[in-house]
């Protein structure tokens, strides 16, 4: 139901999650974030309330400058820890956070299952990030390369945000029929469903188009169309004050 992320020179997880506070107001059942650091990827997510996933990660190395974060509105599996997101792939490297629905996932769920994918939730999420990680393994290509290919393939409204183990310094963002606005600080990125978690620290914003794909590292942000054609940018001023 709302994404946030932040890569840049702050402290990550703080700047995630008291934007998932602000896009509280949505309503959800879950809330979870993955950090990336020198001991590697890591999931924390709960069931409930953001407080909740706060108190759970309390006292963790929740050291990192880049993360993602979601607060989930259950539609495929129940409410519960192991249905929140994020969601890792197969080998543990990616992690991601969707919105919306993934409607084939039951067709690209068995084709994965017979290839020897098993699945510790019930979330078309999870499959999804399978599909992307099984491309770009069989294909031999980019992270970008291998969400281009399997955006073709999906039927549905979506936003993703993936983080990568191997590429610490980029995160890779995608939206079709469902919001995502990044907001361009200096040498830092902020994602989120909406501007409501960016405008604290900064009033220039990208909306992402439908079939857009987003590489965004700390200081570059690149927008490519599912053509894999490269698209200016087109910033914006928020007039919004908090
Ligand atoms: N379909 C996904 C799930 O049920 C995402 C739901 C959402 O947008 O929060 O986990």
């Amino acid at each position: 139901c709302g994404i946030v992320a932040y890569i840049g020179q702050r402290e990550a997880y703080p700047v995630v999650l008291k934007g998932l506070k602000r896009l509280e107001y949505r309503g959800y059942d879950s809330a979870g974030v993955a950090i990336l650091n020198d001991a590697g990827l890591e999931v924390y997510k709960k069931k409930g309330k953001v407080a909740e996933l706060e108190e759970f990660a309390s006292g963790k190395n929740m050291h990192s400058h880049i993360a993602i974060g979601h607060t989930r509105w259950a539609t495929h599996g129940e409410p519960s820890d192991r249905n929140a997101h994020p969601h890792k792939s197969a080998s543990g490297k990616l992690a991601v956070v969707h919105n919306g629905i993934i409607e084939n996932y039951t067709l690209l769920k068995q084709e994965l299952i017979k290839k020897g994918h098993t699945f510790k939730s019930d979330t078309d999420t999870e499959v999804l990030i399978h599909f992307i990680e099984e491309i770009k393994d069989s294909n031999q290509c980019s992270l970008e390369e291998a969400v281009r290919i399997a955006l073709k393939r999906v039927v549905g409204a979506y936003v993703i945000v993936i983080i990568d183990e191997d590429n610490p310094g980029t995160l890779i963002a995608a939206r079709k029929g469902s919001p995502l606005v990044i907001g361009v600080g200096k040498g830092e990125h902020f994602l989120a469903s909406d501007a409501s978690p960016i405008v604290e620290y900064t009033k220039e914003v990208v909306y992402v188009n439908d079939y857009e794909i987003a590489i965004i590292k700390s200081d570059e942000l690149i927008l490519k169309n599912i053509s894999n054609e490269i698209q200016t940018p087109y910033i914006q001023k928020l007039d919004i004050e908090l």
